[in-house]
């Protein structure tokens, strides 16, 4: 996963070192407008264990 450009709603994303999941309940708001408009690319990718997530098959 990158940031919340990619976020859907439903979608659960999962940490392969340590097993944590996480669900998205809701979408970014300035994305569903317009993906331009949001600032969120500067501040990189969601991560734990110091990986990113990854969308859960
Ligand atoms: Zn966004
Ligand atoms: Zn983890």
């Amino acid at each position: 996963m990158s940031n919340c450009h990619d976020m859907k709603l439903g979608q659960v994303y999962v940490c392969e070192a340590c097993s944590l999941e996480l669900e998205v309940v809701k979408e970014c708001e300035v994305c569903e407008k317009d993906a331009a408009d949001c600032e969120c690319v500067e501040h990189g990718t969601f991560s734990c264990c110091g990986e990113p997530l990854k969308l859960k098959a």
